[in-house]
């Protein structure tokens, strides 16, 4: 069932609420591929109903081309859902409807963690991302909320935002899907030749290696090993960077006891790709 206004959305919503379902909602952008679905089928073993919006947000875009090529096709993805799950909502608003008010970003005080990768590289991205969501959690009111860890500082960042505004909606991460050889799965992936999908493959194969060599080399010497690797390929890496999961900034040293994952973001051709894993 596809939803455009919010007053429509609520109406449905009441009926599933009034029965005490639990409401699940998972926001996406559309250009819907494998790894949306398994977000999907990973919300609905949490939930009696899931509410699946599509709207590309603008305030999260730095680069005004990025947010022109995004792929949009809304058709195509309720086609793609239907096919998949006859049961998800499927909620497309216009800028209008989320941005009732005028199409602005708010600025939220996420700490360190939105200060490296994401956070420096695409300037205003994570205030536009939790503007975009306090907006939909107001919206949809749902009681969880699922998030990919292919995009782990955003889940991070999301977390931080419900306590920052107080929002009553459980944050949950889902692990990465990924295709046969480890390529996580993206809606820019769409805008990547037969060949860039192959190149693309690079981005888990380090992160892999880092992983491989973590517990036996210096975090110096696994960033060599790393940027190498992409020296000799046809990507342009615009990050490496190894972080204390608890607080998301670079280090270069290991301590007992402490979580650490690694974090790339890739150009091939213009389209950006990025990727993360654990590494202990
Ligand atoms: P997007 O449409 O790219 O904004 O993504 C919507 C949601 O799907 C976000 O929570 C993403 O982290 C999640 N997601 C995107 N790709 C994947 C993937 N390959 N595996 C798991 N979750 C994903």
């Amino acid at each position: 069932m596809v939803i455009k206004s919010k007053e429509s959305l609520h109406k449905t919503l009441e009926i599933h609420k009034n029965k005490e379902k639990t409401i699940g909602l998972v926001p996406t952008m559309g250009a819907l591929h494998d790894g949306h679905l398994a977000l999907i089928d990973f919300a609905y073993k949490f939930c009696d109903v899931v509410v699946v919006s599509i709207f590309v947000n603008p305030t999260q875009f730095n680069n005004s081309s990025d947010l022109e090529k995004y792929p949009r096709h809304v058709e195509k993805d309720a086609a793609f859902l239907k096919k998949h799950n006859f049961k998800t909502l499927v909620f497309t608003p216009n800028v209008e409807e989320v941005y009732a008010d005028g199409l602005k970003s708010e600025s939220y005080n996420f700490g360190s963690i939105v200060d490296h990768m994401e956070g420096e590289f695409r300037a205003g991205h994570f205030d536009g991302v939790g503007s975009v969501l306090k907006r939909l959690f107001a919206i949809v009111s749902p009681d969880k909320a699922f998030f990919g860890e292919k995009d782990y500082q955003q889940l991070i960042a999301v977390k931080t935002l419900v306590n920052i505004t107080g929002q009553k909606v459980e944050i949950i991460g889902c692990p990465t899907n990924r295709n046969e050889f480890g390529l996580a799965q993206s809606s820019r992936n769409f805008r990547l030749s037969d060949t860039q999908l192959k190149e693309g493959e690079l981005i888990f194969e380090a992160l892999s290696q880092a992983k491989s060599m973590f517990d036996d080399y210096s975090i110096l010497d696994i960033e060599r090993e790393v940027n190498k690797k992409f020296q000799q390929s046809t990507l342009k890496l615009e990050y490496f960077s190894i972080v204390k999961t608890k607080d998301l900034i670079p280090t270069t040293t290991k301590e007992p006891k402490e979580a650490y994952r690694g974090f790339i973001a890739a150009f091939l051709g213009d389209v950006r790709l990025i990727d993360n894993m654990a590494l202990n």
